[in-house]
């Protein structure tokens, strides 16, 4: 007689979306969770008889897929949903900027990551960037939840002046990172126009002292490239190129305005790009080239951005905005295809934070971060191609079950262990100081 395989979670039937090198689709399968990981992917014939598991999932008329990742943001801008409406980004940037002077603490920004957080995990996704102001209060909120958080002390400023003090900070914030299990560092700058050369030489260091990801800004709108051109006679890209600063181990987040030769310099170099189509679209910034860019063999990932500039965190529907606008603007339906865009939704982020051995795909061996998706609703209806129901019928609200490092976080839609209603009190009463 065989013995038992014990498991923690069987997730049986369904249609799977392991988005692996294959893009291999499983019908009516299944895939177990032991402690933290995906300890197994089986087809529908190979599903071993012997299987004990603590929680059975009938996944039956429902899609699985990796854990959605959201490559850029700033979280605790759920703040400012709404507040900063049709201004131009350096309009915007002002205003915001104002606002996040006087009102921001550490109690706001806690409170206004954890409301990102909820989004994102009701919307599937279970891995996010930030890049915010009082971070150490989103790390600490990712890490209380048990959500995966890529962040790191974020450099900026427009004179040397609290230079020493700056960097000081960061190797302390890194040090600190260490002792925490979601947060995982990087180190970040605002942009190429909020920082001096100084800063980002220091930056190229540290990024090669540590081994960690950088990311920032870059050629966001034409405003921002001409300010560039301006100040140090080259673009946002080419400055970037002149402080070392382009390789695997770099994002650049927007790359709206991009011409030929820095594509191919982005290509060439290995960096990676985060697109925010509804960000750029919303501000007026534009609309990136992300299929001149995947042709050349571009990693590009997605991200929501703030939520005061998109207005909300719906990884889902940033790639039903980014399909429809590389084939619109290029008139061409064949750009950007639903497996390409799988793609910058899932295993595109991890790579581009280079955590790809763990996360973006259905893999035994892979942390079990991983999204159930309703299909059994009338928008859905018939499934001829699970990919493309996903990508262009299904939404936020659809999402049904989320785990994070196989931890259940969402069940049938509701939080299993996060009180969403304490922390939407919390931010409605700091946002009343917002006048
Ligand atoms: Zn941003």
């Amino acid at each position: 007689m065989k013995e038992n395989i014990n498991v923690d979670v069987l997730i049986k039937g369904g249609t799977i979306l392991t988005v692996d090198q294959k893009h291999r689709v499983i019908q009516d399968g299944a895939i177990t969770i032991t402690g933290d990981s995906i300890s197994g992917i089986y087809s529908s014939d190979e599903i071993p008889q012997e299987l004990e598991a603590g929680m059975v999932i009938q996944a039956d008329g429902k899609v699985i897929l990796p854990g959605l990742i959201n490559a850029h943001s700033h979280l605790a801008m759920t703040l400012f949903r709404g507040f900063v409406e049709d201004l131009v980004l350096q309009q915007w940037l002002e205003r915001v900027w104002k606002y996040e002077f006087s009102v921001l603490d550490d109690k706001a920004v806690r409170a206004g990551s954890k409301l990102a957080l909820v989004e994102m995990i009701k919307n599937g996704i279970t891995c996010a960037h930030d890049m915010y102001w009082h971070f150490e209060q989103t790390m600490e909120a990712a890490e209380e939840f048990g959500f995966r958080l890529l962040s790191g002390p974020p450099i900026t400023g427009l004179g040397d002046q609290a230079f020493d003090e700056m960097f000081a900070q960061a190797r302390k914030t890194l040090a600190w990172l260490d002792s925490l299990e979601f947060v995982y560092p990087i180190i970040q700058a605002h942009s190429t126009y909020t920082t001096t050369p100084k800063m980002m030489h220091t930056v190229r260091e540290f990024k090669e002292e540590y081994g960690i990801t950088f990311t920032t800004h870059a050629s966001e709108n034409q405003a921002e490239v001409e300010t560039v051109l301006e100040q140090y006679q080259q673009t946002p890209i080419h400055l970037l190129a002149s402080y070392d600063l382009l390789d695997e181990s770099t994002l650049l987040a927007h790359c709206v305005v991009l011409d030929d030769e820095e594509i191919e310099l982005l290509a060439k170099t290995g960096t990676h790009v985060v697109h925010c189509p509804e960000s750029n679209l919303k501000i007026g910034s534009g609309i990136a080239p992300i299929a001149a860019m995947l042709e050349k063999g571009i990693n590009v990932c997605i991200g929501t951005d703030g939520a005061a500039s998109n207005n909300d965190l719906d990884i889902l529907g940033e790639l039903r905005t980014a399909a429809l606008l590389q084939k619109g603007s290029n008139r061409n339906p064949e750009l950007l295809n639903t497996k390409q865009a799988l793609e910058m939704g899932t295993i595109n982020g991890a790579k581009a934070y280079r955590l790809e051995n763990d996360l973006g795909s259905l893999e035994k061996g892979k942390k079990a971060d991983l999204v159930i998706i309703n299909f059994d609703k009338p928008h859905l209806t018939p499934v001829h191609n699970p990919a493309a129901n996903l990508i262009y019928s299904s939404g936020k609200s659809d999402v049904e079950t989320v785990f994070i490092n196989g931890k259940l976080q969402l069940e049938n839609g509701q939080l299993t262990a996060i009180d969403e209603e304490q922390i939407m009190a919390e931010v409605r009463s700091i946002s009343e100081k917002f006048v």
